[in-house]
């Protein structure tokens, strides 16, 4: 997390300086909230001249603003990649990239421990729309290059996987993608920027739910994809503005906001994280845990490499002595610990999670259930206390 970005600065530096006026607020610490859909142009000419570069100029309020500019200049910064684009929902920014590179007969893999709502973009969507989707085993690493056809175009990742951790081969996979032609698109919410370098790494496009740690104090949904190269940031940023795929002037202004403490906020995730999973690696009623920075996680070693710390959110898989009832049991009674989606604010969560049922490339074979936390800011040692009663309530 102390690594200079390419151009120099420090991560800590960027979030603090970036996307800020003079340029877009004439002397104003913050960016204000443009509300805008009418822009208005004093002559023919003014409005000709804006349709050159509708993208860089105000010209109409779907296609960007000066708060929509500060909240992309500064996920471009902090992602070290070409140029970003904001959008509406994570799965917004998802969808719209992968509509950017797909096309009727087009073939995509699609990691099997994906994010359970892209799955069903893709069974659904992309599938209506002549797209083919296989699903391939998240530890593949080289032997992706088995599955890859002469119409494969995309190849999507994500690590760790969604509810089970797999870490991924990044620098393995993106190699052989590129050898056969195919984009490398990452879905990279959970370490945001400053825990994994998705385009130094070899990704093309790297997407995040904002929603999730970038936003931070869950009352926002947003989400942003930063290309490596202008061609690929034209193609996402041209497909977002025709389907109509902008984000609420508010969001981007809390998602901007965010960013000035996501280091900060990170730094108390990980270590709150790490210290609840090492309690619960030594309970008896815990079979497993799935963290990226234990050794029962796959792809630990890989973590280990490419990584440069780990967020807040981890499962664990109890023992399958531990019917539904006795998790009810568990979960209904946590203090500080709330059920609910999303993560990545400053409040922590508990679900059970269930990935045998998304499963189709390996199915998921520990039995026991699954359950995933999201460490939040409360303090660490009231979450462990909460956890211990809850645990003993499974029996
Ligand atoms: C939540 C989440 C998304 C979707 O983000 P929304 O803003 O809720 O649409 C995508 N990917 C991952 C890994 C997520 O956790």
């Amino acid at each position: 997390m102390t690594g200079r970005k390419p151009g120099g600065k420090r991560p800590g530096t960027i979030l603090a300086g970036a996307g800020r006026p003079p340029k877009h607020a004439g002397g104003a610490v913050n960016v204000p909230v443009y509300r805008v859909s009418t822009v208005l142009f004093p002559t023919l000419a003014d409005l000709e001249a804006a349709e050159e570069k509708p993208y860089d100029t105000l010209y109409y309020g779907r296609l960007g603003t000066p708060t929509s500019w500060a909240f992309e200049e500064a996920a471009a910064e902090i992602e070290g990649g070409y140029r970003s684009v904001a959008l509406s929902s994570g799965m917004g920014a998802i969808a719209t990239a992968l509509m950017a590179f797909l096309k009727a007969g087009d073939h995509l893999l699609m990691v099997d421990s994906v994010y359970g709502p892209t799955r069903r973009f893709c069974d659904t969507v992309l599938r209506n729309g002549g797209v083919e989707t296989t699903y391939y085993d998240p530890m593949i690493g080289r032997s992706i290059a088995g599955l890859i056809k002469p119409n494969t175009r995309v190849v999507f990742v994500e690590a760790p996987g969604s509810l089970t951790f797999e870490i991924q081969d990044i620098p393995a996979i993106a190699e052989t993608a590129h050898k056969q032609g195919a984009r490398v698109l990452m879905d990279n919410t959970w370490a945001t920027p400053l825990f994994f370098d998705a385009i130094g790494h070899g990704v093309d496009v790297s997407i995040h739910a904002a929603t999730k740690y970038m936003v931070g104090h869950a009352d926002a949904m947003l989400g942003v994809v930063t290309a490596a190269d202008k061609e690929t940031w034209f193609n996402v940023k041209a497909t977002a503005s025709v389907i109509g795929n902008n984000p609420g002037s508010e969001e981007l202004y809390l998602g901007l906001r965010g960013l000035r403490t996501l280091q900060v906020r990170l730094r108390q995730h990980q270590e709150s994280a790490l210290a609840i999973a090492t309690f619960l690696a030594g309970r008896p009623e815990v079979k497993r845990v799935l963290h990226p920075a234990f050794e029962s996680c796959p792809g630990h070693e890989t973590w280990k490499r490419d990584f440069t710390g780990a967020s807040g959110l981890f499962s664990v898989v109890l023992d399958e002595l531990f019917d539904h009832a006795a998790v009810a049991r568990m979960l209904d009674g946590l203090e500080h610990f709330g059920m609910g989606f999303s993560w990545g604010g400053f409040e922590s969560l508990a679900i059970l999670a269930h990935p045998d049922r998304l499963r189709t490339a390996v199915p998921w074979s520990s039995s026991g259930p699954v359950i995933r936390f999201h460490a939040g800011l409360d303090d660490p040692d009231d979450l462990i206390a909460d956890l211990d009663a809850g645990l003993r309530r499974l029996a």
